[in-house]
């Protein structure tokens, strides 16, 4: 793909995504909540996980993988305890549906979770998160992606990519919100540097020889990623693989057969959002431990809050709009006809 770009304002971004989800038939309310997630990808980051996973939503609607006019259906299994089945569409929708019965029974417990089966997932996770937070409550979630994260010392992949991520409110601010995929670097970051043909700067994967290696193309051929921090990382995914495909009962990161089938890149698996409400648990001063801590990272050295990079490309792409490839804005147009 060449790296000709052009300037996209947030509502450009938002038609071009709007076109792909309501071509495949989703409901007008579903496709503001799908291509909202696209533009705040463009905005916040990931843009790995914005425009550029248009044709793999197009893909997945016309192989039939996903489920374009899903109804997730909700069942409240004890009172901490939200089970929810996707539809077979994207988890987003099936979050959104879920979300205020979430609240008010984490405000009543405590601590809530809503686990999800049957449902995709092509996103940063912290658009799950950070709503619970801006609600006021700390949130943990987690997704089972695609196996492709080889076991710490193993020689085949075992977990997807795995992501996590953490939410948190905060004082008169926008909340803490970051998340990590549990291998080194994510799967589109190894695809956007083998389309832009550079290198990884570490090496993230197997090669064919089964030796770790920074050609992104040769990972790409084994589509076999290494987790970041060796064994720390490996324990993570497996964490994630649990929480999020057991505890729902939702497909595993190594079966794979249905996918293949019909040749997706998005992820059909499992997902599970923990909330947790601060104000029950017995410390008043909540809010100001928060502070304390993040006090205690910014203005130390180089360091900062981790996601609150996202903040700044906010401000940055809500008054200038984002850049984004020509090549990929004339697929995407191609695809809508
Ligand atoms: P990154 O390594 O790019 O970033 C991880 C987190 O750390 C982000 O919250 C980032 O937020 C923060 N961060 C980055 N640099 C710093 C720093 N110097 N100091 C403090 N914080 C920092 O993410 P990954 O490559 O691991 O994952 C990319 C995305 O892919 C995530 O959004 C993840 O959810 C998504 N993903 C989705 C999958 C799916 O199945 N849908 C599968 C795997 C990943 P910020 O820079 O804004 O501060």
């Amino acid at each position: 793909m060449s790296d000709e770009t052009q300037t996209l304002t947030l509502d450009e971004v938002r038609a071009l995504a709007a076109g792909i989800f309501t071509q495949a038939g989703m409901s007008a309310d579903e496709t503001t909540t799908m291509a909202e997630i696209v533009a705040m990808s463009e905005r916040d980051g990931p843009r790995s996980h914005g425009l550029r996973m248009l044709p793999f939503y197009a893909e997945s609607f016309v192989s039939g993988y996903a489920n374009a006019t899903a109804v997730p259906k909700m069942t409240r299994l004890a009172p901490g305890a939200l089970k929810g089945d996707g539809d077979n569409g994207y988890f987003q929708i099936a979050a959104k549906a879920a979300r205020d019965e979430l609240i008010a029974m984490t405000r009543e417990n405590g601590i809530a979770a809503f686990t999800c089966a049957n449902c995709h997932h092509l996103a940063g996770l912290r658009f799950d998160t950070e709503p619970l937070a801006e609600a006021g409550l700390v949130a943990i979630g987690v997704v089972n992606s695609l196996s492709m994260v080889v076991p710490h010392g193993g020689e085949r992949p075992a977990f997807g990519t795995n992501p996590m991520s953490f939410a948190c409110p905060r004082d008169g601010q926008a909340p803490i919100v970051w998340d990590q995929a549990a291998s080194a670097i994510a799967l589109m970051d190894v695809r956007m540097a083998a389309a832009e043909g550079h290198e990884l700067p570490i090496a993230a994967g197997l090669g064919p020889d089964g030796k770790p290696t920074t050609d992104p193309s040769a990972i790409l051929e084994t589509r076999s990623l290494l987790p970041f921090g060796a064994h720390k990382g490996s324990a993570i995914a497996m964490m994630v693989e649990i929480l999020g495909a057991a505890l729902a009962g939702a497909t595993l990161a190594v079966d794979n057969a249905e996918r293949e089938a019909h040749g997706g890149l998005n992820v059909k698996g499992g997902a599970t959002l923990i909330a947790i409400d601060p104000t029950r648990f017995g410390n008043d001063a909540f809010a100001d431990y928060v502070q304390r801590i993040c006090a205690e990272i910014d203005g130390n050295g180089d360091a900062r809050v981790p996601g609150d990079g996202r903040l700044g490309k906010r401000a940055q792409a809500e008054a200038n709009g984002v850049q984004a490839s020509t090549a990929l804005i004339t697929q995407i147009e191609g695809l809508l006809g």
